[in-house]
C-alpha cells in the first residue's frame, strides 16, 4: 500500500492530527511539532504525545515532523545555539508521537563563506543536535529548491554530508518533488538516472519521506512554488509523477502532500485521487 497522506494541522493537539489523518483514509502525515514561527522549546503534552503515538500503531499510519522556518542548519553564533536547541526539542516530541523523524531543510549558503565553510558548519550542529540522542526518530535532511548560490540540491551533497557526520545512523532523507524539478536535480524524465545513482550514493536506503509537490514554475528556474499533482497549472507531469510514485526505491517511503488546499482541491480529495490515479501497489 502506497502511504499517501499530507501536512496536517496540530490545533486540535498531536492525537487530534493523527485523527485527521485517519479520517482523511491516509497512512501518513507530516506536522509542526510546535509554532512554526519561532525556536522556542516548548514543553509538550506527553500524554497527548503517547496517545497519538498509540492511536498510529493500532492504524498503521506513520508520520513526520516538520522543523519551524526559522530552523538554519547554518545558522552562526546566537542562533545557532537556540537551533540546535530547538531541533533537540523537535526530536524528543517526535519521538513521543512515534514519529520515523524531523524534517529539516539543508542549510543555505553563508554569506561570509563559500560552500565548505558552509558544510562544515552544517556538520558541527548536526553532530550537537545529534550527541547523546538516544531516540529511534532521526533528522531527516530535505534537499533544496535551488535558487542561485543555493547549496543542498544535489544527491552527492546529501549523501556526502551524512557520511561525515558522527552519528550518520541518526541522519536520513526527505525528497521534496517541487524542489527537485526546481534545481533540476529530477528533469522530469531523468527519473531512472536519479533512481540508479541514488541507490548507488546509498540515498534512497536512508530516504524516510517524499514532499510530494507539483512546481508552479518550470524545471530548473529555482522556484519554491508549490502546486497541486494532478489538474492543476504545476509543471509536472502526471506520467512524470506515476513513474516517480511507483519507482521500486520508493515503495518504503511515505507520501507527504505539502499542497496548496485553496486551489480548488482540498487534502482529504486530493490524498483520494492519489489513491484512485496510481493506485495501491
Ligand atoms: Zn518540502
Amino acid at each position: 500500500m502506497l502511504k499517501f497522506g499530507c501536512h496536517l494541522s496540530i490545533k486540535e493537539g498531536y492525537l487530534g492530527a493523527a485523527k485527521r489523518a485517519y479520517s482523511y483514509k491516509a497512512l501518513s502525515y507530516q506536522y509542526f511539532p510546535k509554532n512554526p514561527r519561532s525556536l522556542s522549546v516548548k514543553s509538550y503534552d506527553h500524554e497527548d504525545a503517547e496517545a497519538c503515538r498509540n492511536f498510529c500503531l493500532e492504524h498503521a499510519i506513520e508520520s513526520i515532523a516538520h522543523t519551524p522556518y526559522p530552523t538554519s542548519l547554518t545558522a552562526e553564533r546566537d542562533k545557532k545555539e537556540a537551533v540546535i536547541q530547538s531541533l533537540k526539542n523537535d526530536l524528543e516530541i517526535a519521538e513521543a508521537c512515534g514519529s520515523l523523524g524531523v524534517v529539516v531543510h539543508f542549510g543555505s549558503l553563508l554569506h561570509s563563506g563559500g560552500q565548505i565553510d558552509s558544510y562544515k558548519l552544517m556538520i558541527e550542529t548536526l553532530n550537537a543536535v545529534l550527541e547523546g540522542w538516544m531516540g529511534s526518530s532521526r533528522l531527516l535532511i530535505e534537499n533544496n529548491a535551488g535558487v542561485i548560490g543555493s547549496i543542498g540540491t544535489t544527491l552527492e551533497e546529501l549523501t556526502q554530508i551524512r557520511k561525515l557526520c558522527e552519528r550518520p545512523e541518526k541522519i536520513g532523507f526527505c525528497l521534496d518533488t517541487c524542489h527537485a524539478f526546481a534545481s533540476a536535480l529530477w528533469t522530469g524524465d531523468n527519473w531512472a538516472d536519479l533512481a540508479e545513482k541514488g541507490e548507488k550514493l546509498g540515498y534512497f536506503q536512508e530516504l524516510k519521506a517524499v514532499h510530494l509537490n507539483n512546481c508552479k514554475y518550470p524545471m530548473g528556474e529555482g522556484k519554491d512554488r508549490h502546486a497541486n499533482i494532478l489538474h492543476s497549472s504545476g509543471h509536472i507531469k502526471e506520467h512524470q509523477f506515476e513513474e516517480l510514485i511507483h519507482s521500486p526505491v520508493l515503495q518504503h517511503a511515505l507520501f507527504v502532500l505539502e499542497t496548496p488546499k485553496d486551489m480548488g482541491v482540498t487534502h482529504q480529495e486530493e490524498i483520494k485521487e492519489l489513491k484512485k490515479r496510481f493506485g495501491q501497489s
